[in-house]
Protein backbone atom coordinates (compact mmCIF):
# COMPACT_ATOMS: atom_id res chain seq x y z
CA UNK A 1 0.00 0.00 0.00
CA UNK A 2 1.05 3.63 -0.84
CA UNK A 3 1.42 6.37 1.49
CA UNK A 4 -1.49 7.85 0.30
CA UNK A 5 -3.64 4.62 0.62
CA UNK A 6 -2.48 4.26 4.36
CA UNK A 7 -3.14 8.21 5.14
CA UNK A 8 -7.12 7.37 4.02
CA UNK A 9 -6.96 4.23 5.71
CA UNK A 10 -5.55 5.61 9.18
CA UNK A 11 -7.75 9.03 8.67
CA UNK A 12 -11.02 6.81 7.92
CA UNK A 13 -10.65 4.70 11.10
CA UNK A 14 -10.47 7.46 13.44
CA UNK A 15 -13.19 8.78 12.32
CA UNK A 16 -15.39 5.76 12.65
CA UNK A 17 -13.37 5.40 16.29
CA UNK A 18 -14.65 9.06 17.04
CA UNK A 19 -18.23 8.77 15.96
CA UNK A 20 -18.42 5.22 17.99
CA UNK A 21 -17.85 7.19 21.10
CA UNK A 22 -20.17 9.97 20.15
CA UNK A 23 -17.42 12.33 19.34
CA UNK A 24 -16.86 14.92 16.36
CA UNK A 25 -14.16 13.07 14.16
CA UNK A 26 -12.58 16.98 13.69
CA UNK A 27 -11.54 16.69 16.94
CA UNK A 28 -8.81 14.55 16.32
CA UNK A 29 -5.52 15.17 14.46
CA UNK A 30 -3.55 12.67 13.22
CA UNK A 31 0.02 12.97 13.41
CA UNK A 32 2.51 11.55 11.33
CA UNK A 33 5.24 10.19 13.33
CA UNK A 34 8.02 10.54 11.06
CA UNK A 35 11.24 9.37 12.31
CA UNK A 36 13.39 7.60 9.76
CA UNK A 37 11.87 9.04 6.75
CA UNK A 38 12.99 10.80 3.93
CA UNK A 39 11.88 14.41 2.91
CA UNK A 40 10.41 13.22 -0.11
CA UNK A 41 8.10 10.30 1.90
CA UNK A 42 7.00 12.93 4.19
CA UNK A 43 6.33 15.76 1.03
CA UNK A 44 4.37 12.59 -0.13
CA UNK A 45 2.68 12.04 3.22
CA UNK A 46 1.75 15.86 3.67
CA UNK A 47 0.59 15.87 -0.26
CA UNK A 48 -2.16 12.84 0.92
CA UNK A 49 -3.37 15.11 3.61
CA UNK A 50 -1.02 14.44 6.63
CA UNK A 51 -1.13 18.58 8.35
CA UNK A 52 1.20 17.63 11.60
CA UNK A 53 4.74 15.69 11.72
CA UNK A 54 6.60 14.56 15.02
CA UNK A 55 10.00 14.13 14.93
CA UNK A 56 11.86 11.83 17.85
CA UNK A 57 15.45 13.27 17.24
CA UNK A 58 16.86 17.03 16.94
CA UNK A 59 19.46 15.92 13.59
CA UNK A 60 16.71 14.34 11.77
CA UNK A 61 14.15 17.50 12.71
CA UNK A 62 17.13 20.16 11.56
CA UNK A 63 17.68 17.77 8.05
CA UNK A 64 14.42 18.21 7.22
CA UNK A 65 13.58 21.75 7.76
CA UNK A 66 16.82 22.97 6.08
CA UNK A 67 14.67 20.58 2.96
CA UNK A 68 11.47 22.81 3.68
CA UNK A 69 10.48 18.74 3.83
CA UNK A 70 7.30 20.07 6.39
CA UNK A 71 6.28 22.75 3.84
CA UNK A 72 2.11 23.02 4.34
CA UNK A 73 2.09 21.33 7.62
CA UNK A 74 2.88 21.57 11.29
CA UNK A 75 6.10 20.17 13.21
CA UNK A 76 5.66 18.39 16.82
CA UNK A 77 8.79 16.85 18.49
CA UNK A 78 7.71 14.20 19.84
CA UNK A 79 11.01 12.27 21.71
CA UNK A 80 12.82 12.60 24.49
CA UNK A 81 14.47 16.29 24.16
CA UNK A 82 18.26 16.59 25.87
CA UNK A 83 18.38 19.92 27.87
CA UNK A 84 21.75 21.09 25.88
CA UNK A 85 19.73 20.24 22.46
CA UNK A 86 16.79 22.79 23.13
CA UNK A 87 18.27 25.38 21.09
CA UNK A 88 17.97 24.05 17.99
CA UNK A 89 13.82 23.06 19.07
CA UNK A 90 12.55 26.27 20.31
CA UNK A 91 10.57 28.38 18.24
CA UNK A 92 11.44 26.02 15.34
CA UNK A 93 8.36 23.63 16.42
CA UNK A 94 4.82 24.76 16.75
CA UNK A 95 4.47 21.92 19.96
CA UNK A 96 6.74 20.33 22.05
CA UNK A 97 4.91 17.34 23.53
CA UNK A 98 7.64 15.59 25.80
CA UNK A 99 7.81 18.08 28.43
CA UNK A 100 8.43 15.58 31.15
CA UNK A 101 10.56 17.41 33.81
CA UNK A 102 11.07 21.10 35.78
CA UNK A 103 14.83 21.47 34.38
CA UNK A 104 13.80 21.27 30.56
CA UNK A 105 10.79 23.02 31.37
CA UNK A 106 13.24 25.92 32.61
CA UNK A 107 15.20 25.25 29.60
CA UNK A 108 12.87 25.57 27.18
CA UNK A 109 11.46 28.76 29.20
CA UNK A 110 14.72 30.42 28.72
CA UNK A 111 15.56 29.91 24.67
CA UNK A 112 11.87 31.03 24.22
CA UNK A 113 12.56 33.97 26.25
CA UNK A 114 15.90 34.18 24.68
CA UNK A 115 14.51 34.31 20.85
CA UNK A 116 11.49 35.85 21.74
CA UNK A 117 8.55 33.68 21.63
CA UNK A 118 6.39 31.33 23.33
CA UNK A 119 6.45 27.59 23.08
CA UNK A 120 3.59 25.24 23.13
CA UNK A 121 4.25 22.44 25.00
CA UNK A 122 2.38 19.59 26.84
CA UNK A 123 3.91 17.87 29.59
CA UNK A 124 4.62 13.81 28.70
CA UNK A 125 3.05 11.35 31.60
CA UNK A 126 4.89 8.52 32.21
CA UNK A 127 1.26 6.69 32.85
CA UNK A 128 2.50 3.09 33.35
CA UNK A 129 5.22 4.68 36.05
CA UNK A 130 7.44 2.23 34.55
CA UNK A 131 11.35 2.56 35.50
CA UNK A 132 12.90 3.36 32.17
CA UNK A 133 10.65 5.65 30.74
CA UNK A 134 10.46 8.97 29.86
CA UNK A 135 7.34 11.16 30.84
CA UNK A 136 6.94 12.51 34.32
CA UNK A 137 5.91 10.26 37.16
CA UNK A 138 2.53 10.66 37.75
CA UNK A 139 3.04 11.74 41.48
CA UNK A 140 4.78 14.71 40.00
CA UNK A 141 2.75 15.69 37.41
CA UNK A 142 0.28 18.20 39.51
CA UNK A 143 3.37 19.94 40.23
CA UNK A 144 4.79 20.57 36.91
CA UNK A 145 1.20 21.50 35.30
CA UNK A 146 1.36 23.97 38.01
CA UNK A 147 5.01 25.20 37.20
CA UNK A 148 4.30 25.43 33.68
CA UNK A 149 1.26 27.35 33.46
CA UNK A 150 2.97 29.96 35.97
CA UNK A 151 6.34 30.04 33.59
CA UNK A 152 6.53 32.83 31.09
CA UNK A 153 7.36 32.18 27.15
CA UNK A 154 5.99 28.72 27.34
CA UNK A 155 2.14 27.92 26.80
CA UNK A 156 1.04 24.32 28.32
CA UNK A 157 -1.92 23.08 25.79
CA UNK A 158 -2.30 19.32 27.38
CA UNK A 159 -0.37 16.14 27.85
CA UNK A 160 1.17 13.07 26.03
CA UNK A 161 2.17 9.71 26.80
CA UNK A 162 3.57 6.62 25.51
CA UNK A 163 2.00 3.62 27.83
CA UNK A 164 3.63 0.39 28.87
CA UNK A 165 3.56 -1.89 25.62
CA UNK A 166 0.99 -4.15 25.53
CA UNK A 167 -0.23 -7.42 23.48
CA UNK A 168 -3.88 -6.48 23.02
CA UNK A 169 -4.62 -2.99 22.13
CA UNK A 170 -7.63 -3.00 24.76
CA UNK A 171 -4.83 -3.82 27.32
CA UNK A 172 -4.02 -0.03 26.96
CA UNK A 173 -7.54 1.33 27.77
CA UNK A 174 -7.02 1.92 31.60
CA UNK A 175 -3.86 3.89 31.08
CA UNK A 176 -5.62 6.13 28.38
CA UNK A 177 -8.52 6.36 30.50
CA UNK A 178 -6.18 7.22 33.49
CA UNK A 179 -4.62 10.07 31.17
CA UNK A 180 -8.37 11.04 30.14
CA UNK A 181 -8.58 11.78 34.16
CA UNK A 182 -5.59 13.07 34.95
CA UNK A 183 -6.21 16.11 31.75
CA UNK A 184 -9.64 16.50 33.16
CA UNK A 185 -8.70 16.95 36.61
CA UNK A 186 -5.85 18.86 36.14
CA UNK A 187 -7.71 21.30 34.00
CA UNK A 188 -10.26 21.85 36.24
CA UNK A 189 -8.28 22.12 39.48
CA UNK A 190 -6.00 24.58 37.59
CA UNK A 191 -9.06 26.96 36.82
CA UNK A 192 -10.32 26.96 33.26
CA UNK A 193 -9.47 31.02 32.70
CA UNK A 194 -5.88 30.55 34.03
CA UNK A 195 -5.16 27.69 31.35
CA UNK A 196 -4.83 26.51 27.54
CA UNK A 197 -5.23 22.70 28.52
CA UNK A 198 -7.42 21.13 25.08
CA UNK A 199 -4.90 18.34 23.91
CA UNK A 200 -4.56 15.04 24.67
CA UNK A 201 -1.69 12.99 23.01
CA UNK A 202 -2.31 9.37 22.85
CA UNK A 203 -2.58 6.46 20.79
CA UNK A 204 0.22 4.89 17.98
CA UNK A 205 0.08 2.34 15.06
CA UNK A 206 -1.14 -0.18 17.45
CA UNK A 207 -3.71 1.59 19.18
CA UNK A 208 -4.67 4.55 18.24
CA UNK A 209 -8.69 3.62 17.54
CA UNK A 210 -8.44 2.61 21.41
CA UNK A 211 -7.40 5.81 22.52
CA UNK A 212 -9.74 8.14 20.28
CA UNK A 213 -12.66 6.16 22.18
CA UNK A 214 -10.72 7.46 25.28
CA UNK A 215 -10.61 11.27 24.15
CA UNK A 216 -7.29 11.39 22.16
CA UNK A 217 -7.24 14.60 20.19
CA UNK A 218 -3.99 13.55 18.76
CA UNK A 219 -2.77 10.43 17.84
CA UNK A 220 1.05 9.89 16.41
CA UNK A 221 1.01 6.80 13.88
CA UNK A 222 4.02 5.66 12.28
CA UNK A 223 3.81 2.05 11.62
CA UNK A 224 0.77 1.99 10.05
CA UNK A 225 1.43 4.79 7.53
CA UNK A 226 4.87 4.14 6.55
CA UNK A 227 5.33 0.29 7.07
CA UNK A 228 8.03 -1.04 9.59
CA UNK A 229 11.14 1.13 10.44
CA UNK A 230 14.46 -0.67 10.57
CA UNK A 231 15.52 -1.46 14.33
CA UNK A 232 16.60 1.21 15.96
CA UNK A 233 20.64 2.97 16.23
CA UNK A 234 20.98 3.96 20.19
CA UNK A 235 19.73 7.16 20.96
CA UNK A 236 22.15 10.14 20.66
C1 LIG B 1 7.64 6.24 16.83
C2 LIG B 1 6.69 6.95 17.72
C3 LIG B 1 5.32 6.89 17.50
C4 LIG B 1 4.68 6.05 16.41
O1 LIG B 1 4.89 4.70 16.64
P1 LIG B 1 4.24 3.59 15.68
O2 LIG B 1 4.04 2.41 16.57
O3 LIG B 1 5.22 3.34 14.59
O4 LIG B 1 2.97 4.14 15.17
C5 LIG B 1 4.49 7.63 18.34
N1 LIG B 1 4.99 8.38 19.34
C6 LIG B 1 6.31 8.46 19.59
C7 LIG B 1 6.79 9.31 20.69
C8 LIG B 1 7.19 7.75 18.78
O5 LIG B 1 8.50 7.82 19.04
Amino acid sequence: MSVEENVKLVRAKIDAAAKEAGRDPGEVTLVAATKVQTSETIREAIAAGITVCGENRVQELTAHLEDNAYEGAEVHFIGHLQTNKVKYIVGRVDLIQSVDSPRLLEAIAAQAAKVGVTQDILLEVNIGDEESKGGCPVGELRDLARQAAQTPHVRLLGLMCIPPVVDDPVEARPYFEKMRKLFVDIKQEMGDNETDMKYLSMGMSGDFEEAVRCGATHVRVGTALFGARPPMHPQK
